[in-house]
């Protein structure tokens, strides 16, 4: 920390280790209970367990006043209660879960100042005439906890937290800060602007998981595939994510068969079942659970080896949840996953079912990217940190691309033609029109469009279509390019195009594999 140190922060550090025990702050934490002392709104972005909680704790117990604390879900503001309640912490919490005389006895609290910390649903927190009774006392910060439930661009919309963007104008005093573990860029976007955070601080912390090295294979004979993983893992603790119970189940008996310690877990189990397997998982009694995505909430087990996606999962947000839940402890640790045409097609057909027009547009979004990271031809680990809004163009030399890179030629001029291309067309269009752009192609829509005017068109033809789809690709996993989700996916600037405009960057690219069946399927700008 610099000189604008809040004058309190001492009493934060303090705090820390009084009331939790612990002896330094972790990661930005410190950073943002800075912020959020001096009044300033706060945006976090920090994966799960990285410890947003004490980011709004520990200013809560330092300002005067009660902090709002909003939180979608019952059972985890119980669960916070609880512990701050153990921790000594004057904090409870105001939901639907109480009785009358329960939620009396809250509210007497309140109001006489008793309370640091208040956790409220949204449904009870909007009511207007708790809303009017909160006006007239000390409030020292509202937390919005799991903010993207506030966008439906986010993976859990709740419309009671769309009502949460009028809250700032009714406390224009009291800082706010909003904290989730999955955003994209676009849901991120639109939580500023649906909250309407004042000028607030962004504190984006690292997605990386540097002990997790990622594989994925063609998926052709999974289950010896699976066999040929697991039995270079002996004796060692890890998670097969599969997409249906049927499949769950079947996956389990043929690994029980081959001698493993495999047991199925998924929600059509009886719970004492899913207890027992549980527990026998976290003592190392038995080494692999095979389960849908109903296994892993609150799972806390450091000395998980690997997780496998047997099926192809529906979002990066998901991959990347269920692939943390390896290396906990920050030993070497592996995902693989098996990628194959027909969980494509299943996927497609399933969201082909949805009659909603924005969320079928927003799931196909987040299918291809998805694929697109299956495909990758650049670093995963890119892919992934890229699609979290960390860009970064260097290879990290533990994912399967890294370790067994393809051939790659200098990619500079070509990705010079793409963003000339894409700056000609005033960043208004997907990637189909840039590269017809870029080949000169003869179509209704650009001659309707006057696009065969432009200086870029037809500056492209040395390539086919299928690799500048691929260069456009790797373009967007390095984060020299972006696709606007909330505007027809058209492909928009970053912050590092410029420079490579500008030819201050080199570049290398892979060439474009032979061309698959799925590029039609993962391409639908
Ligand atoms: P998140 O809400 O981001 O998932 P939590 O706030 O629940 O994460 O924190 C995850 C775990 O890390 C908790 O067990 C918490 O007590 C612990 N933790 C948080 N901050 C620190 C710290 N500065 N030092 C040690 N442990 C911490
Ligand atoms: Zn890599």
């Amino acid at each position: 920390l610099d000189t604008t140190q809040h004058p309190h922060f001492v009493t934060a550090s303090h705090l820390l280790k009084t009331v939790y025990g612990y002896d330094s702050f972790r990661g930005q934490q410190a950073d943002i209970i800075n912020d959020v002392l001096n009044g300033q709104d706060c945006f976090v972005l920090m994966p799960t367990g990285g410890g947003k909680s004490l980011c709004y704790q520990i200013p809560a117990l330092v300002r005067p006043g009660t902090a709002i604390v909003v939180s979608p879900l019952i059972a985890l503001m119980q669960d916070q209660v609880s512990a701050l309640k153990a921790n000594g912490v004057n904090a409870d919490y105001y939901n639907s879960s109480l009785d009358f005389q329960a939620a009396e006895q809250v509210l007497i609290r309140l109001h006489n100042g008793e309370l640091d910390m208040l956790y409220v649903s949204p449904e009870r927190l909007l009511n207007q005439s708790f809303l009017q009774q909160l006006q007239t006392l000390p409030i020292s910060l509202f937390a919005i906890d799991e903010a993207h439930c506030i966008s439906q661009w986010g993976h859990d919309f709740r419309p009671e937290y769309h009502q949460m963007g009028s809250l700032r104008q009714w406390f224009a005093q009291v800082p706010f800060i909003a904290l989730t573990a999955t955003a994209d860029f676009a849901t991120r976007q639109d939580i500023l602007d649906k909250l309407h955070l004042n000028e607030p601080k962004v504190h984006i912390s690292s997605f990386d998981r540097p002990n997790i090295q990622y594989t994925v294979l063609e998926k052709n004979q999974p289950a010896q595939q699976l066999e040929k993983f697991l039995v270079k893992h002996p004796n060692q603790s890890g998670v097969i994510y599969a997409l249906s119970r049927k499949r769950v189940e079947e996956v389990a008996e043929q690994l029980k068969a081959k001698g493993f310690k495999a047991k199925a877990y998924h929600a059509g189990l009886p719970a004492e079942i899913r207890q027992i397997v549980h527990q026998q998982f976290i003592r190392d009694e038995i080494d692999i659970v095979v389960a849908t995505v109903a296994f892993g909430m609150g799972i806390d087990k450091p000395n998980v080896r690997f997780v496998v996606h047997y099926d192809l999962p529906k979002n990066i947000e998901g991959y990347y949840q269920e692939t943390g839940r390896a290396g906990r402890d920050g030993l070497p640790s592996e995902a693989l996953l098996l990628f194959g045409m027909q969980d494509v097609s299943t996927a497609k057909y399933f969201i082909e079912q949805i009659s909603n027009e924005q969320q079928k547009m927003l799931e196909n979004f987040k299918l291809s990217s998805m694929i697109n990271f299956a495909e990758a031809l650049t670093c995963r680990r890119n892919v992934l940190l890229n699609y979290f809004g960390e860009p970064s163009h260097k290879a990290c030399g533990n994912c399967d691309v890294c370790l067994n890179p393809p051939q790659l030629f200098d990619g500079k001029i070509a990705a010079q033609k793409v963003l000339s291309c894409v700056y000609r067309l005033n960043q208004g269009f997907g990637l189909k029109h840039v590269i017809e752009v870029l080949r000169g192609a003869d179509t209704d829509r650009i001659r309707q469009l006057n696009h065969q005017t432009l200086s870029t068109y037809g500056i492209g033809k040395e390539y086919s279509a299928h690799e500048w789809q691929s260069i456009v690709r790797q373009l967007i996993h390095l984060g020299f390019l972006q696709q606007d989700i909330q505007d027809y996916q058209k492909l928009k600037f970053t912050a590092l195009s410029g420079d490579l405009l500008k030819g201050k960057i080199e570049l290398q690219l892979a060439f474009a594999k032979k061309e698959l069946k799925t590029s039609s399927l993962s391409s639908n700008s």
